[in-house]
C-alpha cells in the first residue's frame, strides 16, 4: 500500500475538545475528527474556498480533498445530532510554520510577508 501523503495544515487545532453541556461524562460518546479533516472544514466551509483551492492549500488533489471534507462533515453532523463530543486528534498532516496571509476577495494565499495589497488581485488587505 502506498503511504498517504502529508496534508499541509496551516491552523493547528489538535488538542481541541468539544463537549455537549447537558450530557454527563460517563454517558458521553466521542467522535474523533482528525486535524486534516478540521483543516478541510476551515478552508472550505469557513473561508469559502472551492475544493480545488482548498486541495491546493493542503497540497492534495481535489478528489482527495472531497473525501476528507465529506468524512469531516458527516462526523460533525453526527456529533451535533446525537450530542457526542468531538475530539480533534491524529490524521496524516504536517503543520506549516509561519503566518499565512489570505485574500478575502480572490482566496489567494501567500506566506510570511505582510503586504498591503493582495499580490494576485491587488485588493487592499486589512
Ligand atoms: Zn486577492
Amino acid at each position: 500500500m502506498r503511504p498517504k501523503k502529508n496534508r499541509c495544515v496551516k491552523f493547528n487545532l489538535s488538542q481541541v475538545y468539544f463537549k455537549p453541556r447537558s450530557i454527563p461524562m460517563f454517558k458521553l460518546e466521542e467522535i474523533n475528527l482528525t486535524v486534516d479533516e478540521i483543516e478541510a472544514v476551515r478552508l472550505c466551509d469557513y473561508l469559502g474556498m472551492s475544493h480545488e483551492q482548498a486541495g491546493k492549500s493542503m497540497n492534495i488533489s481535489r478528489s482527495t480533498f472531497g473525501r476528507i471534507i465529506q468524512s469531516a462533515r458527516k462526523k460533525i453532523a453526527e456529533a451535533l445530532i446525537y450530542g457526542k463530543a468531538i475530539k480533534i486528534e491524529g490524521g496524516v498532516y504536517k503543520i506549516k510554520n509561519g503566518a499565512v496571509y489570505f485574500c478575502q476577495k480572490c482566496k489567494h494565499e501567500w506566506p510570511e510577508k505582510k503586504l498591503n495589497k493582495c499580490p494576485k488581485c491587488k485588493k487592499e488587505v486589512l
